[in-house]
Order: structure tokens, then C-alpha cells, then sequence
């Protein structure tokens, strides 16, 4: 595990492939051509999975390579994704396909490893193994350096799913939890299930309600983290029901947030707070009086029948016909 400079990557360039003999063990399908990869991920909603494992000779590196991408259940939470994998080496004995990495071509894993340095690197390095979760388009939703445990990467890579393709996630959801899902149907407490923090466990409740349309599967649901609001949002025309799991959950996620914001100091409103809320209170009774006191409260330099008019509509008050121009008043 050590950074790759400019210098170490031409170095690698010059070292022997491998020297590992290939296991037949699948692993994580990398995909080929990293432009339409990127493309396809943005049109097919699917979010995007970089891994960096550009040193052939390195433990961590190689943990990743021969073990880490071939743990099948890691194997079966990237189906979903877009899988590039970066490396500066050509690895090719014959054809094209890359004897490390399987399914990828040597040409890809270049092209990965330069898009990667151009996006995470200052000045020509970067650390190996890394790996990062992008939105299907583009966006970074999670990057860690050095080696992850292969259920640790699952995790992260399930998580994506949910946050960015709920329908993605409900399918892999009935791929990978058929364990889980008996051992529910036969009994265990739902809201047990939810806390383990299985980040596919609000997809495996709701197709557990798709079986029964039970209620306990929903009334557990509301006990779902923030991330699982898209899944739910995808059954709220479905069932009347789901409305009130999407404000348990939208709820909570106020909550969190006032949660993390807990224990900073508290910030003194500034001293015009007050006037411009009882201005704005006198609007919302219809004191016309509100008019005046808001424009003092905003500090506003100009005062007319104009501004008079306008904030009246913005208020939504009755004031009369608003003088011709007071649209181009505001616009000036
Ligand atoms: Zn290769």
C-alpha cells in the first residue's frame, strides 16, 4: 500500500505482469471501454464502481485482486453496478482480455487509471488500492483509500444502489436475501431485521409486502433509514399506505439533522429577524401596516407604490391595482 507517483507508474510499466497463475473463481464483471461504460451508466441508471488496484506486486493490491473482487457475495452486489477497474500494466499473453481482471481488456484498466488520477489526483499520485462510488451520472457519492474488507465494499456498493437506483436495489434485493426473507416470513421481528443495518433490508420489506400486503412489513418501514425514501417513493401511487412510511421517514430525516446539529453553539438571529417575521406576520393577517414595516426591516432604499404593490401580490393581498411597470421596477 503505498502512493503511486508518476514515476512508480512508469516504473510498474516496466515490471512483469502477474506472475500469479489466474484462478478460475469469478469475479466482479469489469467492464470494458470506460467512456461507454460512463455513458450507458447515465442512460440505464446505474450507479458506478472505480476500483484502483494499480500495483501488480503489492499484498494489499493483490488482496483485492486474487481474493477481495472474487468474494462472491461482493461478486453479487456489483451485478448491478457499472464495474471499472484501474491499473497501469498490459497484462495480455494473448487476445485481449485481461488475465488478471477477467472480463476487462488492459486498454480499459489504463484508461480508468488516467480518468482516476485526473479526477482525484493533484499531482500525478494516488493511493492503491482505493475505491470510489459514483451516481449514475458522475457524481462522487463515496471514495476510501487502501484495502476494505470485501463485505465492507459490499455494503458500500449496496448502499449506492438504494440511494441512487431504488428499482435496482428491489431486484437485487429478491436476488440476494432469499435467507433473510424466510427467515421473516417465518416469524423474526422486522424491526430487529432493520436495525442489523443491512442497507438492502427496506427493499427485502418491501417485497415481503409485495407477497402479503401486510401491514407490519410497512409499519416496520417507517423505522427505515433516510436512504430508503426513494424505495418508498416508488410505491406511494401503488397504496395510499405508503404516505405515511414516506413522512415516518422524511420525519426522521429532519430528525437527523437536528441531531448533528445538537451540541453547536447556538447562533444568535440577526437583530432584524424579529422585525422582518412580525412584518411578514402582519401580511399574513392582512395588515396592510406589514407593507411599511417590511420595507424598513429589509432596509429597502426605494418606497412607492410600485414596491407597495408588488410585495402586496407576493403577499398575496388585496391592494388595489398594482400601477403599470412595477414589474419593470423590480426587474431593473
Ligand atoms: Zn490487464
Amino acid at each position: 500500500m503505498r502512493a503511486v507517483g508518476k514515476s512508480i507508474l512508469v516504473a510498474l510499466l516496466l515490471v512483469p505482469a502477474g506472475g500469479l497463475a489466474q484462478e478460475p473463481t469469478q469475479q466482479v464483471a469489469w467492464a470494458r471501454d470506460l467512456n461507454a461504460t460512463l455513458a450507458r451508466a447515465r442512460t440505464e441508471n446505474r450507479p458506478i464502481l472505480i476500483a484502483i488496484n494499480a500495483l501488480d506486486n503489492e499484498g494489499g493490491n493483490n488482496f483485492m485482486a486474487h481474493t477481495g473482487y472474487r468474494e462472491p457475495s461482493l461478486v453479487a452486489a456489483t451485478r448491478p453496478l457499472a464495474c471499472l477497474i484501474a491499473n497501469p500494466n498490459d497484462h495480455r499473453r494473448r487476445g485481449d482480455t485481461c488475465p488478471r481482471y477477467g472480463a476487462t481488456d488492459c486498454k480499459t484498466h489504463r484508461d480508468v487509471l488516467t480518468y482516476a488520477l485526473r479526477r482525484w489526483s493533484n499531482q500525478g499520485d494516488i493511493i492503491s488500492p482505493q475505491h470510489a462510488l459514483l451516481a449514475p451520472d458522475g457524481t462522487l457519492l463515496w471514495r476510501q483509500e487502501y484495502v476494505i474488507q470485501p463485505n465492507a465494499l459490499q455494503a458500500q456498493c449496496e448502499k449506492a444502489v438504494v440511494r441512487t437506483a431504488p428499482k435496482l436495489a428491489l431486484e437485487l434485493a429478491a436476488q440476494t436475501r432469499a435467507a433473510a426473507t424466510k427467515t421473516l416470513m417465518s416469524g423474526t421481528d422486522p424491526k430487529a431485521y432493520l436495525k442489523l443495518g443491512d442497507p438492502l433490508a427496506p427493499a427485502v420489506l418491501l417485497l415481503l409486502w409485495e407477497e402479503d400486503e401486510d401491514a407490519k412489513w410497512l409499519d416496520a418501514l417507517k423505522q427505515a433509514p433516510p436512504s430508503a425514501f426513494g424505495l418508498v417513493r416508488l410505491y406511494i401511487e401503488e397504496d395510499d399506505a405508503f404516505l405515511a412510511v414516506a413522512k415516518a421517514i422524511d420525519a426522521k430525516k429532519g430528525a437527523w439533522w437536528q441531531k448533528r446539529l445538537k451540541g453547536r453553539p447556538a447562533k444568535a438571529p440577526p437583530p432584524h429577524d424579529a422585525k422582518l417575521r412580525k412584518a411578514f406576520g402582519a401580511l399574513k393577517r392582512g395588515d396592510k401596516s406589514g407593507l411599511a414595516a417590511l420595507l424598513a426591516a429589509l432596509d429597502h432604499p426605494v418606497d412607492g407604490p410600485e414596491v407597495r404593490a408588488a410585495l402586496a401580490e407576493l403577499a398575496g393581498m388585496d391592494h388595489g391595482p398594482a400601477p403599470d411597470g412595477w414589474k419593470e421596477h423590480f426587474s431593473r
